[in-house]
């Protein structure tokens, strides 16, 4: 178990200056960043992960090789009603907030639920895809979630000029085991011309995109925040690592933000609130 105390008051203020003083900020996310939405992590214990047969079939093999079995499998981990339901939480209101304030702020997210667009930030990049669109790999139509779940086995229904129908069995938008991670070279320029990168809910444990922070440890002018409620093997470079949850960290350290400049902590008798914890 982690604590999930509140992280002292002086840390947030440390992201806030952190993020106050950067323009261009990369930020790269993961499961952790949506778990405050409703949506687990693959390390909680709803088990779908355990299920070997089950993470097997999460295969472009496995979708190529038996494409009727692969849909309800998919489904059956991804379309659940967490992630159908869920909406942006405070952390990614919080990150296209800071996005309305003039930042450069570019979202490298690993989740495949949309939130981070749903939030308002305008340039994200979905290196694992999107569960919400699928493809014909035929004759590249593409749909959305109303076609890919109003049957168990969504096909493509492009017909032809002389109405003959395609019927392909679709592919899914979301990144399967065998197939590449999108985005990855725009991630790593993006991450190289930064001022900060932050970090945000991810084990970072899932390669290849577990080694970006790196590209932010290489550059000296580049700092690197972590937000993780476990420890993670980049911590020991970083410039700042918060343990706690990322949607509370993020969005306090966006309202100090906008107090600071409302001008609230400049009247001494209103100023800093006493910590709550040691961090
Ligand atoms: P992960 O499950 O391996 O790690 C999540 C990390 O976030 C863990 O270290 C956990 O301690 C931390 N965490 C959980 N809740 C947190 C919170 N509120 N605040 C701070 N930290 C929190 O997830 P990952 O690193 O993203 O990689 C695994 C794969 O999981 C990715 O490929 C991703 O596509 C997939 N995934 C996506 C979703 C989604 O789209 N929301 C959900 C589950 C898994």
């Amino acid at each position: 178990m982690f604590s999930e105390a509140p992280v002292r008051d002086e840390v947030i203020e440390e992201l806030a200056g952190l993020l106050q003083n950067s323009e261009n900020i990369v930020v790269l996310t993961g499961a952790g960043m949506s778990t405050e939405s409703g949506i687990p992590d693959f390390r909680s214990d709803s088990g779908l992960w355990q299920d070997d047969e089950l993470m097997q079939a999460m295969s472009l093999n496995y979708l190529r090789y038996f494409p009727e079995r692969f849909w309800p499998k998919f489904k059956h981990v991804f379309l659940r009603p967490e992630y159908l339901q869920a909406q942006p939480n405070s952390g990614h209101l919080a990150l296209a907030k800071l996005e309305g304030m003039g930042k450069r702020i570019q979202v490298f997210t690993q989740n495949v639920d949309g939130l981070h667009g749903v939030a308002g930030n305008t340039q994200v990049f979905e290196l694992h895809g999107n569960l919400g669109k699928a493809k014909c790999p035929v004759c590249h139509t593409p749909y959305v979630l109303d076609h890919i779940l109003a049957t168990d086995v969504p096909r493509c229904t492009w017909e032809n000029q002389k109405g003959a129908l395609c019927g392909h069995v679709l592919d899914p938008d979301t990144v399967l085991f065998g197939q590449d991670v999108r985005h990855y070279g725009r991630a790593q320029l993006a991450i190289a011309k930064a001022d900060l990168m932050l970090v945000l809910g991810t084990s970072l444990t899932v390669d290849p995109v577990a080694e970006l922070p790196h590209f932010a440890i290489e550059q000296t002018r580049v700092q690197l925040v972590i937000v993780n409620l476990e420890p993670t093997y980049c911590d020991k470079w970083a410039r700042l690592v918060i343990r706690g949850k990322v949607a509370e960290v993020v969005s306090q350290a966006v309202t100090h933000i906008v107090r600071v400049r409302k001008g609230v902590w400049s009247d001494p008798s209103s100023a800093r609130r006493p910590a709550q914890n040691a961090q």
